[in-house]
């Protein structure tokens, strides 16, 4: 057998499809951000699709609370949380965390994914459990729903009347979970949170909501979707990710002290792995609390990425409508694509990656925008006038998008 070879094919199949995977060499440089260093042409760029939404990945609040915990603490932290003990940054991050999406309690993991797929699957394995998960959920709510190894019934994104079917179909007495997101982080869509809560009451089931792409950017202190629209208190289980707007990394949930003790006891990618550092759960405290009071940020994120859309629509770029800060600029073709993606960061110094499939469906690839309050009138100016010569160059379709476009 020769392995070489079928790795060879695997990636050669990719690589025909226009969907290889390039990483781009880049070096952020704090104080500085969105410009960042191309290392693989030695010039410098400006970033405009990172998931550090608010540019907190370099502030000095982070830096500080890191340096400093290294210092004082060290770095690692010795083992999982069952064998070593829980360093005392990360007991006071947990108890923010609660406090921020307003439930009794909160549990960290060392990324949002671990969080997703940990939970997920743990829930899964109570007894006679039914899992309905909505079928856009992120990779990570997938494979949890995969590992619990029960029941389970994938309804159609966003479709209320689809879910409750699904629901009608089973047993009332048996225990449900219904598993969705608030902002799709390709789309820009957000999740129906109300209806869903409200099937969720009528046929007696839990509710889960991935937050990941909202916390810090929506709500009144960055709580994310439901706490904007007041209904963190009617939502069993809110996940999030400390490695997007708060900057830093480690994902988490927030939810009843009962259900963090059953994860905790029985989940096995929260107990079987070593505890987030002392230092990373210092920044990202010190990354929420100074979130949760920046309410001038939210704004001026909010402001950059209208601005942003409403230039993209005048210029008449293929602006895929949505109501959050992601901003879609559609191609509809992997190699075209990657080809724009190319010559935005050698030719204009623009860092915008290309998204292909599997992270969106074939045919709807598209290059996904992130303003953050950190990019200048200047910055968007020239992001503006560097699309259109693209498209221009490339020869991609102009033209303005209806709501149902993707
Ligand atoms: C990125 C992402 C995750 C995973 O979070 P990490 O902290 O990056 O592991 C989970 N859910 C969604 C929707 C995501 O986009």
């Amino acid at each position: 057998m020769n392995y070489d070879t079928l790795f060879t094919q695997s990636i050669g199949r990719l690589k025909d499809a226009g969907n290889y995977r390039e990483f781009t060499d880049l070096q952020r440089r704090a104080g500085n951000y969105p410009r960042a260093m191309n290392h693989s042409v030695g010039r410098e760029i400006t970033l405009w699709c990172s998931n550090d939404y608010l540019g907190m990945g370099q502030h000095p609040v982070i830096a500080d609370a890191i340096c400093t915990t290294v210092r004082e603490i060290g770095a690692g932290a010795g083992g999982t949380r069952n064998i070593a003990g829980t360093s005392h940054p990360l007991v006071m991050l947990e108890d923010e965390l609660a406090e921020l999406h307003e439930k009794e309690s909160a549990l960290v993991f060392t990324s949002g994914y671990v969080a997703n797929s940990t939970v997920l699957s743990t829930l899964g394995g109570l007894p006679d459990m039914v899992l309905f998960s909505d079928a856009l959920n992120h990779a990570s709510m997938i494979e949890g729903v995969r590992f619990g190894k029960c029941e389970r019934h994938i309804f159609r994104h966003n479709d209320v009347e689809h879910l409750q079917e699904l629901l009608a179909s089973v047993d009332i007495n048996r225990p449900k979970l219904i598993a969705f997101e608030s902002v799709y982080s390709m789309d820009g869509d957000i999740g129906f949170i109300k209806e869903f809560c409200d099937l969720a009451d009528q046929y007696n089931a839990l509710t889960y909501l991935d937050e990941v792409h909202a916390v810090g950017l929506y709500g009144e202190s960055g709580g994310g979707v439901a706490q904007r629209e007041g209904l963190s208190d009617r939502i069993d289980v809110i996940q999030g990710t400390l490695g997007k707007a708060f900057g830093v990394v480690g994902g988490y949930i927030a939810a009843s002290a009962l259900l963090i003790d059953y994860i905790r006891c029985f989940g096995s990618g929260f107990i079987f792995t070593t505890a987030m550092p002392p230092a990373t759960a210092a920044g990202a405290l010190a990354s929420v609390q100074h979130v949760k009071q920046d309410v001038q940020a939210r704004i001026r994120l909010h402001r950059n990425v209208n601005v942003v859309k409403s230039r993209l629509t005048e210029a008449g770029l293929p602006v895929l409508p949505n109501p959050s800060h992601i901003v879609p600029v559609m191609v509809y073709d992997a190699k075209r694509c990657r080809e724009a993606s190319h010559l935005l960061l050698n030719k204009y110094d623009i860092f915008v990656q290309h998204i292909n499939h599997p992270t969106v469906p074939v045919g709807t690839e598209r290059l996904r925008i992130t303003p953050t309050p950190l990019h200048t009138d200047e910055m968007i100016d020239y992001l503006i006038d560097a699309l259109v010569s693209v498209f221009d160059e490339l020869d991609l379709v102009r033209q303005p998008l209806g709501e149902s476009a993707a």
